[in-house]
């Protein structure tokens, strides 16, 4: 089955450095990359919701994410920016090569999540 990924969550992977909410949250979210990366042709499907990178996040409070507007914001910004839609199955690595495309390399990753707590990493490698 394929998995679950919030659409702005292909943007936090671009640049993760291994920093995060808990110690938890960070060992959880590198070892999903980790299994993303080493299927990179694996399809995920694309859903605005809490999604295998939120399960171990403290801001996770019964499945709905305490800054919920915020990334939902992201979540559709991206997914417009992409060209896709809530539901969209597509590969990991088509995924990724689109948000670092169309966003990254388009110079609007700061106009999507610029008030992101984590904003300085990005902002100081992209
Ligand atoms: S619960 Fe919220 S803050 Fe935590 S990883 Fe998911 S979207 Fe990000």
């Amino acid at each position: 089955m394929s998995k679950c990924l919030r659409p702005h969550h292909g943007m936090c992977f671009q640049f993760y450095e291994g920093k995060g909410y808990s110690a938890d949250f960070t060992d959880h979210m590198g070892r999903v990359i980790k299994e993303l990366e080493t299927d990179p042709e694996q399809n995920v499907v694309l859903k605005a919701e809490t999604d295998i990178v939120c399960e171990n996040c403290p801001n996770n409070e019964g499945g709905v994410c305490t800054t919920q507007d915020k990334v939902l914001r992201y979540d559709k910004a991206v997914l417009r920016a992409c060209g896709l839609v809530d539901g969209s199955e597509i590969s990991f690595a088509k995924f990724i090569g689109l948000v670092k495309d169309k966003i990254i390399g388009a110079g609007i990753r700061g106009n999507i999540c610029g008030d992101c707590s984590w904003d300085y990493i990005c902002r100081e490698k992209e």
